[in-house]
């Protein structure tokens, strides 16, 4: 079983953990990890990985059950080592501050229309998410736009929190993704942005809505009778 550290701390750069299987000779799982794993959306991180002395490619992190996968290259890891694991924070801190983005856009709309979420991959570069409505325009998406960068300006605080899961489950509105509910956990993991909105979400993100930088939607794209997809990007 692999300790996920990004799920209480998303700032954490480097850290420290012991090898507790390798198979393949390149597939790592650690005790404990702050390499995000491929779910949900938001890719996994990379990085390096330093192993009695070596330096290692940390190239692709997934999980499995309850254990964190990291494949590596350039080098040898054994099942015992200790080792010192190296974000790469500039893609790690772009892709918080889309996944941020993302949660401030979901809320504006579901607000607004009441739309759920039906699909989405975030970018270092650009995002996109499909909502299940008929109806955005380009002024709508303007008024949307708008409305989320007001929220960006207003410096809120982002926080998570975890809920018993009938507690959760007791608050329908946190969950955003059209026809995905979480399986029977013990806990949900909840991030909040103040009073303007909390979301069931088990990836990274800021601190505050101003480091996500301004929100501009580039593209709307019809993807079907119920389905319109946005892709937006961020100013620095
Ligand atoms: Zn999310």
């Amino acid at each position: 079983m692999t300790e996920k550290l990004y799920l209480t701390d998303s700032y954490m750069k480097e850290f420290e953990a012991e090898v507790t299987k390798v198979t393949d000779g390149k597939y790592a799982v650690l005790d404990k990890t702050a390499f995000y794993a491929i779910s949900g959306g938001q890719p996994n991180d990379t990085g390096k990985l330093i192993v009695n002395g070596n330096e290692l490619n940390v190239v692709f992190v997934k999980a499995f059950g309850e254990d964190v996968s990291h494949e590596i290259e350039g080098g040898e890891i054994k099942e015992g080592d200790n080792v010192k694991g190296i974000l790469d924070w500039g893609k790690r801190h772009k892709l918080m501050r889309m996944h941020s983005s993302a949660h401030i856009l979901a809320a504006v709309i579901y607000k607004e229309l009441g739309s759920l979420i039906t699909g989405g991959q975030l970018g270092e570069e650009k995002s996109r998410m499909d909502f299940n409505v008929t109806d955005f325009d380009r002024e709508l998406l303007t008024a949307f736009e708008e409305k989320a960068n007001a929220i960006v300006g207003q410096t809120i605080p982002i926080t998570v929190d975890f809920l018993p899961y009938e507690e959760a489950m007791a608050m329908p509105e946190i969950f955003r993704l059209k026809n995905v509910l979480p399986k029977n956990l013990k806990e949900l993991r909840i991030v909040k942005m103040g009073d303007f909105d909390a979301q069931a979400d088990g990836g990274t993100h800021v601190k505050n809505t101003s480091e996500v930088g301004e929100i501009k939607i580039t593209k709307l794209e019809n993807k079907g009778a119920e389905n319109r997809r946005i892709v937006w990007v961020l100013g620095d």
